[in-house]
């Protein structure tokens, strides 16, 4: 992966911030490091931190997306312990410097408990390649060392805030750049903007050439036609279970055939999403026979199970189906939805054949992944709500 600096073009950013928002949108033009409203950065002075609000996109984000916030009363947050992370997450808001700001974003305390000035955070490719197996721990001391210990997977918000803490506490050393988010992502730091926009790369390049290095980097492809057949049946039980009308997208390039038709299909694709919140849009599972009322019964079996009465609120029907005559059939709310699910699937299919290819490729847990659907979904239901008469 390449790093962008430009000296020329970063002379012409006189400020901190202007200088900020630059990188970021470096970070953001790479889809590979940042998916949809993915990922965030900040920048801190002695008092104040400045964060990327939610809302925005990396890829076009400007000074007036970042929200500056009291640092010390961020942290002092944390230290209570008599605030739970729901309560911390309230506080938050009360921390701004000007009410008017955008909201900040859900991951703004893992940015404030970081020491460094400059802080980058993605949810790379590579890195989750890499982290996302069985043995993630000895794999990423492997690949990272002391570079980047890893952070074992927790909520984003406080729980992640904490842990991060408690790792760059235990574990940094005067060499440490980062730290790896165990089915997440990737933080790095530095002093200034340029030495923390390099470690981010660093430490995706080293991920991408371990990866090369144990024959993980390269996807196979299948070039051998898929069936003239139509997915629209499926397409019309789906939104018959659903009880409501969903798009398709069908994906049969070489890269979805390939995937689709591998031996070991019913294992590596059934793990779940290589961070909890692509559920959101592609489900924990994919359905991989014609069985639409039997996953769905199974998977509402499964969500009430770990979010009881909440899980009414989460959609139960496949969004994922994978056939090896059709290929990838993707399902969204809407054409625009079931076109970023596509794409967010790509990149699954992406990091689980590397993952597998080099170890047992592992998702975070069920429970965690079932938390994500409830707590970060919910698009969908707006789509609908507005659709109402
Ligand atoms: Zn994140």
């Amino acid at each position: 992966m390449q790093n962008l600096w430009d000296d020329a073009i970063a002379r012409e950013y006189t400020t901190p911030l202007a200088l900020r928002a630059w990188t970021s949108r470096l970070l953001g033009s790479d889809r590979n490091l940042v998916l949809y409203g993915g990922g965030n950065t900040s920048y801190k002075t002695a008092d104040t931190l400045y964060v990327k609000g939610t809302g925005s996109d990396l890829a076009g984000v400007l000074e007036p997306h970042f929200t500056a916030l009291d640092l010390a009363a961020l942290r002092a947050l944390l230290e209570d312990p008599a605030l739970d992370d729901a309560g911390v997450m309230r506080r938050i808001e009360a921390c701004k410097r000007e009410t008017s700001a955008p909201k900040p974003s859900i991951e703004t305390l893992l940015h404030a408990v970081i020491p460094h000035p400059w802080v980058e955070h993605a949810h790379a490719d590579a890195i989750l390649a890499v982290a996302n197996v069985e043995s993630c721990f000895e794999t990423c001391a492997e690949v990272f060392g002391e570079l980047a210990p890893v952070v074992p997977y927790r909520h984003s918000g406080a729980a992640l805030a904490r842990a991060c803490k408690s790792v760059y506490e235990t574990s940094a050393t005067h060499n440490t750049i980062g730290l790896i988010l165990a089915f997440h992502g990737v933080v790095a730091f530095g002093r200034d903007a340029r030495e923390s926009y390099g470690n981010l790369l660093r430490l995706v390049n080293l991920a991408e050439n371990w990866l090369k290095n144990r024959g993980a980097w390269q996807l196979p492809e299948d070039h051998t036609a898929a069936k003239a057949a139509s997915a629209e049946v499926l397409r019309e039980r789906i939104s018959a279970a659903a009880g409501f009308p969903l798009s398709l997208y069908i994906d049969r390039s070489p890269l979805a055939m390939a995937w689709v038709r591998r031996a070991d299909l019913a294992e590596v694709a059934t793990q779940g999403p290589p961070t909890p919140q692509h559920a959101i849009y592609t489900k924990r599972l994919p359905l991989l026979d014609d069985d639409v009322e039997g996953y769905t019964s199974r998977y509402r079996s499964s969500l009430e199970r770990e979010l009881g009465a909440e899980a009414r609120h989460v959609d139960a029907t496949p969004r994922i189906a994978l056939d090896p005559g059709l290929g990838v059939c993707i399902f969204g709310v809407n054409q625009h939805y079931a076109a970023i699910t596509a794409e967010i699937y790509q990149h699954g299919v992406a990091i689980m054949t590397r993952a597998a290819a080099h170890g047992q490729y592992r998702a975070a847990s069920l429970a965690d992944i079932s938390f994500a659907e409830l707590e970060y979904g919910g698009f969908e239901r707006d789509v609908l709500l507005k659709r109402a008469p």
